[in-house]
């Protein structure tokens, strides 16, 4: 039985190893955070709203995300936009209150979207997934593998890489080296929202709907250039969540909740300082998601890029993650097919 190693416990590495279980090969998941999810993170806090620092939505086109969803049996819910949204087009004027037209839904995880990540693990063997081990050297020699993190040496058949492209080649030492278009490539190759900066307060009641507003804002003053509604499926426990501008990455957590607060006071009254907790994720100082580009790189450039699936060292070192996927490279639906594809590939080398 040959020995498969997946590198990176993401929604991509995760429904790999899910898919493996069920074709009765159980592989090894080798993750660098203490966590697993990567780009999918839900904090939860007791008798509050799941707040999302990574993924959050989905919508009737992302297929393969709605399939897995339905297999697992994981509710899903569509985000609330009922009520006034508030434009703000410049500091000049006064936020504008307008009614949003009417437009395909997007879609939440009832629970949070780790629902979906604890879920696929659940599936697994506890000693399936390996954390705390960033891997920084891949040897291929006499036909096997050797990886190496700061800690250990693990040894395997066959290799799957679901960490983002650029950080790939960038982190991790190949011997012998990777394809030089390849690496090219991947350096050129953004890794999905990982400049972004994401913010959630909670509260105890809602109280933007009560005054028949629905939560969201897209503003060009900032520092939130969009918010949403964020409470729970139940509608029992209530937040705000946006996204800040990247100029912001330069202040502090304390300084940014500030700026968030006043700005939040701004559309929805005094009300919106009676936060519960303010939590914000800078994925830019994530080291297991960003590392900086050498020039100018336009969002999801690359991505999907057939070159980043090549096959390397005989087809026994696989390259997957969303930013690789055929289809929707860069969301969570990219992050399944990739997952599913790979599954195929290692089956196929099985036979
Ligand atoms: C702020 C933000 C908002 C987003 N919003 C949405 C959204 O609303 N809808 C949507 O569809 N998608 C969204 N996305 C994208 C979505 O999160 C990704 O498409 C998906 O989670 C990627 O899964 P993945 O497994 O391919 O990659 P990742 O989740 O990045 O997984 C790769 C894993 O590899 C690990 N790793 C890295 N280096 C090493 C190493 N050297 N050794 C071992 N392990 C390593 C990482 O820690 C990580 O766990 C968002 C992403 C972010 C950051």
């Amino acid at each position: 039985m040959k020995r498969i190693t997946i590198l990176g416990a993401g929604l991509t590495g995760l429904t790999l190893a899910y898919q493996l279980k069920k074709a009765g090969i159980s592989a090894t998941l080798i993750e660098a955070r203490n966590r697993p999810g990567g780009r999918i993170h839900t904090l939860y806090n007791e008798a509050q709203a799941p707040v999302e620092m990574g993924a959050t939505w989905f919508g009737e086109k992302h297929e393969a995300l709605l399939a897995l969803l339905a297999e697992l049996q994981i509710p899903f819910f569509e985000q609330f936009l009922q009520g006034l949204t508030f434009y703000e087009p410049i500091s000049t004027s006064p936020p504008q209150p307008f009614l949003l037209p009417n437009q395909a839904p997007n879609f939440r995880i009832a629970g949070g979207s780790n629902a979906l990540i604890a879920k696929l693990l659940s599936h697994l063997d506890s000693t399936q997934l390996i954390l705390s081990q960033r891997i920084q050297k891949v040897d291929y020699k006499d036909g096997g593998f050797v990886l190496e993190s700061e800690k250990q040496h693990f040894s395997c058949d066959v290799l799957v890489s679901t960490i983002p492209p650029k950080l790939l080649v960038e982190n991790i030492n190949f011997s012998p080296e990777l394809p030089i278009d390849l690496v090219e490539k991947a350096k050129q190759t953004h890794t999905w929202m990982g400049e972004s900066i994401k913010v959630a307060i909670t509260y105890k009641r809602a109280f933007w709907r009560e005054n028949g507003y629905s939560g969201s804002v897209f503003s060009n003053v900032g520092p939130i250039s969009e918010l949403y509604d964020h409470s729970n499926v139940e509608a029992s426990h209530f937040a705000l969540k946006g996204f800040m501008g990247g100029a912001f990455h330069g202040a502090s957590q304390e300084q940014r909740k500030n700026l968030v607060l006043q700005q939040l006071v701004k559309y929805f009254g005094k009300e919106a300082q009676d936060y519960l907790t303010y939590s914000d994720c800078a994925w830019q100082y994530e080291p297991e998601t960003f590392a900086p580009y050498s020039g100018y790189i336009l969002p999801h450039q690359n991505n999907g890029d057939a070159i980043l699936r090549a096959a390397c060292f005989e087809g026994k070192l696989i390259l997957a993650g969303t930013e690789t996927a055929s289809a929707f490279p860069g969301y969570m639906d990219g992050a399944v097919r990739s997952g599913m594809d790979s599954a195929t590939q290692i089956l196929q080398l099985m036979e």
